[in-house]
């Protein structure tokens, strides 16, 4: 019997985990980091600074990127590339293995058989992914530099001062490209189903005259930032406006003053139950009419009067306060709503 879509693509991942280097990191978004094989085979040095990144999506998806040579491939559960192929190889796999492999894939194809893609999707599928700004590699690819940049130094400063500094908390990136001042910036990417769809620069200097504070990527249609954390099984969703304020809080981010049709679609199709967390100085307050307008919760938490979101919130309170603080505070009452609101538009 020929072995099905799953079948194939179990053996696939098996076959890699096992032939992996031990010496690998796994990071907050299930990347695998581990010395590439790939760069030898290519004309370039052996790479010893773990720059071979490995991930697993959901949707049967897997992914490879070398931020030595630049080797990648993506296998989309239907059919293996020769990159794939090769690069399978190179990990020490036996290449009779593997050709087998490809061809139970091939047959499963022929045959007309369901792509597995069709069995698991997110209720808004994200058609866009725009490619990262040139060189981004994530903070800790920089940090086994023996010589890091300057400027990285200064992106690993702001990230600190914004007391996100345990990278553990969302996988920076940074790029020594100077188009849009990058080089000048902390990148966040745009992460679904772990994998990299855009992505948004936070300048980490004082912004000279007409410079924008965030350079966005194209955000795809309907998404929200942090949005993996939908998937999570909990209670409640904190929405906020800014990334920084979504990772300081665990919640999701709608990167505008209000929300899209598509995010709104988005937040609904899960089971959390949504808490709108507004800016405190923002005179815009969309975000407010549209809980209002749905019946979510509004959250007004009981911080210091300087402190204007939830990023500075965590910084002075600490991660696990300011959670609870905005959990506490959020009412779906519209009349409790209507006069903390005035509060934060300064009246
Ligand atoms: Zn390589």
């Amino acid at each position: 019997m020929i072995p099905c879509y799953t079948d194939c693509m179990q053996e696939l991942q098996q076959l890699i985990l096992d032939h992996l280097p031990n010496k690998k990191k796994v990071t907050s978004k299930g990347w695998i980091w581990f010395n590439a094989p790939c760069c030898v085979h290519r004309g370039h040095k052996a790479d010893n600074r773990q720059r071979g990144n490995l991930w697993f999506g959901t949707d049967a998806t897997v992914g490879y990127h070398c931020f030595n040579c630049g080797y990648k491939w993506r296998f989309n559960g239907e059919r293996l590339s020769d990159a794939a192929q090769d690069w399978i190889t190179w990990l020490g796999v036996d290449a009779e293995q593997t050709r087998q492999l490809k061809m139970h894939l091939l047959q499963q194809q022929l045959q007309g058989a369901d792509t597995p893609n069709t069995f698991v999707r997110s209720p808004v599928a994200v058609h866009q992914v725009t490619p990262m700004p040139p060189q981004a590699a994530p903070f800790h690819v920089w940090a086994h530099d023996p010589d890091p940049p300057e400027k990285f130094l200064q992106a690993c400063a702001y990230v600190q001062h914004r007391h996100m500094q345990d990278w553990e908390s969302y996988d920076y990136y940074w790029s020594p490209d100077t188009t849009h001042d990058m080089c000048d910036r902390v990148i966040l990417p745009f992460y679904d189903q772990g994998e990299i769809v855009g992505w948004c620069g936070r300048l980490c200097v004082t912004a000279k005259p007409k410079q924008p504070k965030y350079f966005n990527s194209d955000i795809p249609p309907g998404y929200l930032f942090n949005q993996d954390q939908l998937k999570k099984n909990r209670k409640h969703v904190i929405i906020c406006e800014g990334p920084f304020d979504a990772i300081a809080c665990q919640g999701v981010a709608v990167m505008s003053s209000q929300m899209s049709d598509l995010q709104i679609k988005r937040i609904l199709d899960h089971d959390q139950l949504p808490i709108v967390l507004p800016d405190r100085q923002d005179r815009n307050q969309q975000m407010i009419d549209q809980a209002l307008a749905f019946g979510w919760a509004v959250s007004f938490p009981d911080w210091d009067a300087d402190i204007k979101d939830a990023a500075d919130a965590r910084v002075r309170y600490g991660g696990i306060y300011t959670i609870t603080s905005v959990l506490q505070a959020a009412t779906t009452d519209a009349i409790s709503i209507g006069i903390k609101r005035k509060w934060i538009r300064g009246f």
